[in-house]
């Protein structure tokens, strides 16, 4: 399979409005590149439900609230074609940053708890850059559906809020998250991980994993401290933030009930990469 690559709107524009002309759909996933299984999960998911699919990669410079981070975020365009090329992608967008924002841009949103606690708290900005460049790309692309990972947990909800804030007619699908066979989550990050890094990253999803499993003997506090402590425990690893929220509210959990929907949330450093994972309990 070939993919066909657009660096400009206009011209992604006129070949999106070919297929929607004969009745066709679109499927959006965007990304930042770096790609890996985890992206290709979301493609595949997106031609399930989609004729025509459109991914994007854009290291979108106003997510970012560390310039360290953005300058060393991993940039691999030519094997992002190669992997591309052999899934169901139809189309790559891959515009400069002057064709994303001709005038510099970011807009401010608040949804509450979604929008102050947890990523949102430690990374300043990063969410109102994330939304401000996905409504930027959902009106260029105007996708029927849009795919995004279960990983970026937060992202996806607020994603979610944005899309019926703005009134668009998108539905917003969260997919698994892909691991690697010892169960780190992947991401375009793992790959500034060194060796003995790669190694000892698997430590965190081992804790979220164990953590599922003994739910039913501890309180949340407990479960809490219990993997807060295991990840501080672990060589190579300062964790920066785990929680245990209410997945539909966000909140917290202090109590179990059969009303919430237990999620762990977890950020944490591996020298000055920063990862994050989170599971459903
Ligand atoms: P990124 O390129 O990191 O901005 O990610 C682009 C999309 O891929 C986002 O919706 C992520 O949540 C999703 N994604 C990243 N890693 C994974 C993974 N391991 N499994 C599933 N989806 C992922």
């Amino acid at each position: 399979m070939s993919v066909t690559v657009f660096e400009n709107i206009s011209s992604l524009k006129e070949w999106i409005s070919e297929f929607r002309a004969s009745g066709r759909t679109v499927g959006f996933v965007p990304t930042m590149g770096a790609l890996h299984a985890g992206h290709i999960s979301l493609i595949k998911r997106a031609k399930e439900s989609c004729d025509v699919v459109v991914v994007s990669v854009f290291v979108n410079p106003t997510q970012f609230n560390n310039p360290d981070d953005l300058k060393k975020y991993p940039r691999t365009i030519e094997q992002d074609i190669e992997l591309l090329s052999a899934s169901p992608c139809d189309a790559l967008f891959c515009p400069t940053e002057k064709e994303v924002y001709p005038e510099p841009q970011k807009l401010h949103w608040d949804f509450g708890l979604l929008s102050h606690s947890l990523e949102a708290h430690y990374r300043p900005g990063h969410f109102d850059g994330v939304l401000t460049v996905v409504k930027r790309l959902f009106e260029i692309v105007l996708p029927d559906m849009a795919f995004f990972g279960e990983k970026d947990y937060q992202q996806l909800s607020l994603i979610r809020k944005m899309t019926a804030h703005e009134r668009f007619e998108i539905e917003v699908v969260g997919c698994p998250i892909v691991r690697e066979s010892d169960g780190l989550a992947m991401s375009s990050r793992n790959r500034r991980l060194n060796d003995l890094q790669r190694r000892q990253s698997t430590a965190i999803s081992q804790t979220l994993f164990q953590m599922k499993k003994d739910r039913n003997k501890m309180t949340p506090q407990e479960l809490r401290s219990w993997g807060w402590k295991a990840l501080e425990n672990a060589e190579g690893i300062t964790p920066e933030y785990l929680e245990i929220v209410d997945g539909p509210s966000f909140r917290p959990i202090d109590q179990w009930s059969r009303d919430l929907e237990p999620v762990v949330l977890v950020a944490v450093y591996m020298g000055e990469v920063r990862l994050i994972d989170t599971m459903a309990l």
